[in-house]
């Protein structure tokens, strides 16, 4: 048994129920816990498990695209947001948002 680097006291046990956030998602993993601070370390296969696993459920590294056209309307051009995005959001459709440009190619929008 290893002594626990955190607080030099406890022993680490090897537990299976180490529920790590990612991505705003909680993964439950393998690792040690302290058995004096209950300070927790998970394995670092463990760690890249989870990224696997988060990139296959697509919430790691790409965020959710869709694609949509724009239209022009005689007031300009207009963006319809996707009813999914807007459940999602909870979107009444008189938020007041803003619209940042990154780069060429990106728009990023933020509601109020
Ligand atoms: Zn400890």
């Amino acid at each position: 048994m290893k002594p626990c680097p955190s607080c030099e006291k406890g022993n680490l046990t090897e537990v299976e129920d180490i529920a790590n956030e990612l991505e705003g998602y909680i993964f439950i993993v393998n690792g040690q816990r302290c058995s004096s601070c209950s300070e927790e370390f998970i394995e670092e296969h463990a760690g890249q498990k989870m990224i696997t696993t988060a990139k296959k459920l697509g919430l790691w590294g790409e965020p959710l695209k869709l694609h949509r056209k724009l239209s022009r309307s005689a007031r300009g051009t207009v963006l319809r947001i996707p009813t999914d995005i807007e459940k999602n959001l909870h979107l009444k459709g008189t938020e007041d948002i803003t619209i940042a440009k990154i780069g060429d190619r990106k728009l990023l929008i933020e509601i109020e």
